[in-house]
């Protein structure tokens, strides 16, 4: 078994040495056990913050324990009544090759009408989070403006397209201007403003006459005080996430901007997606009749290079290396 295991606590951006990556034998199922072959394992922003020490929604991983991951791949071994060989499923089964399971989070999925990737992508918790974040926390109304962050990503591209099947208006923020000729064209969003371009606030309001209903936060930092002035009157902020953040060394300034939170009465909201656990039905449901509708587009951004690629893949996504939902084939 090829296995990714924590070497150490990273500061700053991950890099190489933070992993350890060895063979081991591979893992034989338990009473109740199964063991699946994973072929893909998916990266997220999150990686960086369960790899620190200290509080958070989730333990950090122990230094020396197989880094935490979704993955996906076929049941190869079964003792588990509801799991049997030849299924494909998704889990929390790590980065590595195979591994053992109780069943406990796992899903067998249908690869019929979407790939494996997309049951970790946005079938999986991605999709789930731009579905519950936004509906749940963002409510927009038909005729409202969302603005999202972090647009050509897994979660943010769903959440304007959501956004625009619920009637409101779609505005992403990308970098760079092939991403954000994505978020506009394949995406379908209204608009998308290039936030490395270096005039955010003003092509900001220029692309949201009526001002920001809903912003969706995938970033933090200087996008978000930008945005804070253009919020309307009880707008929502779900905050999903702060990947501005992730690889600080440093604590960094709180935004400067937070009058607007007071004299607009926003309503500011964390959350994580595991609270929506006992509805993630509901966003499968609708994530799939969207789809077969033809009113969501996904991309997955896949890359080769097995195991030993994960410390370099892990990478893209804080520099925004990727495009779509990040996978890696293994
Ligand atoms: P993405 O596919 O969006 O990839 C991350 C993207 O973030 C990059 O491609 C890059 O896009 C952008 N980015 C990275 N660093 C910066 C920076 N310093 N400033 C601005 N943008 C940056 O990842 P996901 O869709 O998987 O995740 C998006 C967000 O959602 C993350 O913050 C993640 O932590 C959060 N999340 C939260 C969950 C929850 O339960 N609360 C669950 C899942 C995700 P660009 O090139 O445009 O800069």
């Amino acid at each position: 078994n090829r296995v990714v295991r924590l070497a150490r606590r990273p500061v700053g951006l991950v890099s190489n040495d933070d992993f350890i990556i060895a063979d081991e034998p591979i893992p034989e199922p338990g009473e109740g056990e199964f063991r699946v072959r994973i072929s893909c394992i998916s990266l997220d922003p999150a990686m960086r913050g369960w790899m620190n020490a200290g509080k958070s929604y989730a333990p950090p991983i122990s230094v020396g324990g197989i880094m935490r991951a979704f993955s996906a791949g076929e049941v190869e071994v079964s003792n588990h009544p509801l799991f049997k060989p030849g299924d494909k499923v998704t889990g929390l089964f790590g980065a590595q090759k195979y591994a053992v399971s109780n069943g406990q989070g796992a899903l067998v999925v249908d690869t019929k009408n979407a790939p494996l990737e997309r049951w970790i992508g946005g079938f999986g918790m991605p999709g789930t989070t731009a579905y519950f974040g936004l509906i749940d926390i963002g409510r927009p109304k038909k005729g409202e403006t969302v603005v999202v962050s972090a647009a050509a990503g897994a979660v943010g591209s769903l959440v304007g397209q959501i956004a625009k099947i619920q009637g409101a208006r779609a505005v992403g923020i990308a970098g760079g201007p092939e991403k954000c000729r994505i978020v506009t064209e394949e995406y379908g969003f209204d608009a998308c403003v290039d936030y490395k371009a270096g005039n955010l606030g003003g092509e900001l309001a220029a692309a949201c006459p009526d001002g920001i209903d809903v912003y969706f936060e995938n970033v933090g930092g200087e996008i978000l005080d930008t945005v804070l002035p253009l919020m309307n009157t009880f707008g929502r902020i779900p905050l999903c996430g702060l990947i501005s953040a992730y690889s600080a060394t440093e604590p960094l300034p709180g935004p400067k901007n937070l009058r607007s939170i007071l004299v607009n009465r926003l309503t500011v909201r964390g959350f994580v997606i595991f609270d929506f656990a006992d509805r993630y039905e509901e966003a499968a449901t609708a994530l799939a009749m969207w789809a077969g509708e033809g009113r969501l587009k996904f991309r997955e951004d896949v890359r080769e290079g097995g195991i030993d690629a994960f410390p370099e893949t892990l990478k893209l996504l804080y520099t925004g290396g990727n495009v779509g939902k990040l996978v890696l084939k293994v």
